[in-house]
């Protein structure tokens, strides 16, 4: 079974939106083992709308559709439906009921582009929409099946989610599926892959007519998500292959994977922070602050964290952490020595279990006495111990600051749960 998206929007065709609709819905869907075969996008045009749902239909049995389904003048998903099924508009009263009824509750009278929303067409199931006023339709014509979603990301993501994958999968899913995600951190892909020959090798041969095993790598920066998916009729037996195929991952390249499932490294910080009572406190100089914005992206992050100086000038440096204008003068500010001062003297400021550093050079210019675009210094460390450590990215500088600062959450995991 294959499923294609069609995107609908002049917005995405001019490039002035980016399309995450579709990348949301196939990661969904892939995830759940039900192939992608084409993601199309096209324009707000009835003939547009019209061949590509015609295309679509040849190459996959299920095509997923975003946008166009709004009550203005230029969506006209619907009226392309309607012309290419050859059905028409009905009004539907329960549509006009639900929709009066929020229309009343949010204070606003219902208009008559608003009240179009509840003309549909004959021949669609309609799926309400929790979290918006335009319906959803579900289509079927022989075995094939025509989904629309909103364009609106929120409301797409929300909708397809939580109501139409279900039903999805289980109409089109391939058996029962088992799935299991850990989270890597830490390494590159091509590293982790290169550890991994053998399990994926184990994995390729394990997969057979009636059941299918898949290994993805899913990373973004910084991180990876590897996922594996089994599928097939006999649960039990999938489900046991695949945790066998997690432990082999797991004693080839465990120290790398921080948690099972689908969480972030901050949120497994917090945890770890959390159970062992500890505090943390940053240094942040080439990062500015994003270190901060990444722990404090969790909620509840005030329980464990403390605080953060930016310490982006050398004056600042020595001010509030007393490095020594020797060590800055002798070794610079991106350096071993500088990042060492920085966590003594964060940890004196702050008074935390942990202090966390980061001082480097993103880029593009700042290359200086043989210190390279991307070099970072990273230092963590407590009242006994400290690891200083550096890296060295190639990005642009937006990008390297936020490897910069998945680094210094990774050596303060590493440090923290005791790993080398
Ligand atoms: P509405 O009821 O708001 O009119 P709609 O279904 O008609 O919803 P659109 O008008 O096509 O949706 O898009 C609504 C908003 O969603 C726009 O701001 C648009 O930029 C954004 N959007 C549409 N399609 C996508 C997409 N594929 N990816 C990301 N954003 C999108
Ligand atoms: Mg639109």
């Amino acid at each position: 079974m294959k499923a294609a998206i069609l995107v609908i929007g002049d917005e995405i065709l001019s490039g002035n939106v980016q399309d995450t609709n579709s990348s949301f819905a196939a990661r969904l869907l892939f995830e759940n083992n039900i192939s992608v075969a084409h993601i199309l996008a096209v324009a707000d045009t009835e003939q547009a709308i019209k061949e590509g749902i015609k295309y679509l239909f040849t190459k996959a049995d299920i095509v997923i559709s975003s946008g166009g389904l709004g009550p203005t003048r230029d969506d006209v998903t619907k009226t392309a439906i309607v012309s290419y099924f050859n059905t028409e508009l009905v009004f539907d009263q329960a549509i006009y009921d639900d929709l009066t009824d929020r229309y009343t509750r949010s204070g606003r009278p219902l208009n008559t582009l608003n009240s179009d929303q509840a003309m549909v067409p004959s021949n669609a199931e309609i799926v309400r929409n929790d979290v918006g006023t335009a319906p959803i339709f579900w289509i079927e014509q022989g075995e094939k099946v025509l989904v629309t979603l909103p364009g609106v990301p929120s409301e797409m993501r929300h909708m397809f989610e939580k109501i139409l994958l279900p039903r999805i999968v289980e109409q089109f899913g391939s058996g029962k599926i088992s799935r299991i995600i850990l989270q890597v951190i830490g390494i590159p892909e091509s590293d982790l892959a290169m550890k991994l020959v053998e399990v994926e090798n184990q994995i390729e041969a394990a997969s057979n007519e009636n059941e299918q095993y898949k290994l993805a790598y899913l990373p973004s920066m910084g991180t990876i998500r590897l996922q594996i998916i089994g599928s097939g009729d006999d649960s039990t037996k999938i489900e046991n292959n695949i945790n066998n195929f997690k432990e082999q991952i797991l004693s080839k390249a465990g120290k790398y994977i921080y948690a099972e499932g689908d969480e972030g490294i901050s949120t497994y910080i917090g945890k770890i922070l959390r159970e062992e009572q500890a505090t943390v406190s940053t240094a942040e100089s080439c990062t500015g602050g994003y270190l901060a914005h990444l722990i404090t992206s969790v909620s509840g992050s005030s329980d464990y964290y403390l605080g953060s100086i930016i310490s982006y000038a050398n004056e600042v440096k020595t001010k509030e952490f007393g490095v020594s204008e020797s060590t800055l003068e002798k070794f610079g500010a991106v350096s071993e020595e500088t990042c060492r001062e920085m966590v003594s003297g964060c940890l004196k400021k702050f008074n935390t279990t942990y202090a966390v550093v980061t001082t480097g050079i993103a880029g593009p210019t700042g290359d200086t006495d043989g210190k390279p675009v991307g070099l970072v210094w990273i230092g963590v460390g407590n009242k006994d111990n400290m690891i200083i450590s550096s890296f060295q990215f190639r990005r642009n500088r937006i990008e390297n600051i936020h490897l910069f600062a998945m680094s210094a959450l990774d050596m303060l995991r590493k440090f923290a749960v005791g790993v080398d």
